[in-house]
């Protein structure tokens, strides 16, 4: 298959040359469109009104590579309108840091890989554990064979497989399950920059979670998760019963 991998940690970061490595031995012909710097967080931000800059570059095993000044998505979309228009299958990462739990809605990755679905591609999202920083090789293999049962069990249509890899040296196997209920609480810790000026520092720790079925839970017991994300944010529960209330 014709496959276009991008990321949001940069087109040099090391998740992005697994990748490259696993679907290009794995016999794809891989292009790469990445941001040119760190882009982690972007969500599904997209580059309106500053002008794009595109500069090609030669990474191992891509038959083509670019890195572009625009967030995650930018990359995808000059992707797969100008650049490749040829890729079938969108894949991201593999990130530096789980997309588990309410982190696909801040996610650069998770969001590349969405707006392949939005284009009619099949789409995998690919991170790994903070923790870890020797098993890239092993994720995106596992992505190679996510994309294997892909092609026998296709999925709907604006849908992204997610994938996560725990802090495991091997996975425990990989459990197909819902994205967990997480949530985070953030301080803004008042700081000076490198120029003096003050600013605030944000830090995070993710709330504790009941243990469940969930990605966040089974990442925690050594095993890979996939969730299924599709982009439809509306709660249908609570619409029916708003609109009853409404009604009455
Ligand atoms: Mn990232």
């Amino acid at each position: 298959m014709r496959i276009l991998i991008s990321n949001d940690d940069g087109i040099f970061a090391p998740g992005i040359a697994a990748l490259v490595r696993a679907f290009s031995a794995a016999g794809h012909e891989v292009y790469v469109v990445a941001p040119d710097a760190q882009r982690s967080a972007a969500s599904h931000s997209m580059t309106l009104t500053a002008p794009l800059y595109v500069r090609e570059e030669t990474l191992e095993g891509a038959t083509r590579a670019w890195a572009a000044s625009g967030t995650p998505v930018d990359c995808v979309k000059l992707g797969l309108h100008t650049l490749c228009p040829q890729a079938e299958l969108v894949v991201s990462g593999v990130n530096h840091g789980y997309n588990a739990g309410i982190d696909v809605l801040y996610s650069g990755t998770v969001a590349a890989a969405m707006e392949g679905a939005l284009n009619g591609r099949p789409a995998i999202a690919v991170s790994l554990s903070p923790r870890r920083e020797d098993t890239y090789d092993l994720a995106a293999q596992l992505a190679v064979r996510m994309l294997e049962h892909l092609r026998e069990h296709p999925l709907p249509r604006r849908t992204v497989l997610n994938l996560n890899y725990p802090a495991a040296d091997r996975a425990l196997g990989v459990r197909v399950v819902p994205a967990a209920d997480s949530s985070y609480t953030e301080h803004y810790v008042p700081d000076v920059d490198d120029k003096g000026r003050p600013c605030y520092r944000v830090q995070g720790t993710q709330d504790p979670l009941e243990p469940g079925e969930d990605d966040c839970s089974l990442l925690a017991q050594g095993y890979a998760t996939v969730t299924l994300l599709g982009p439809d944010l509306t709660n249908a529960e609570a619409t029916a019963a708003f609109r009853a209330g409404l009604d009455a």
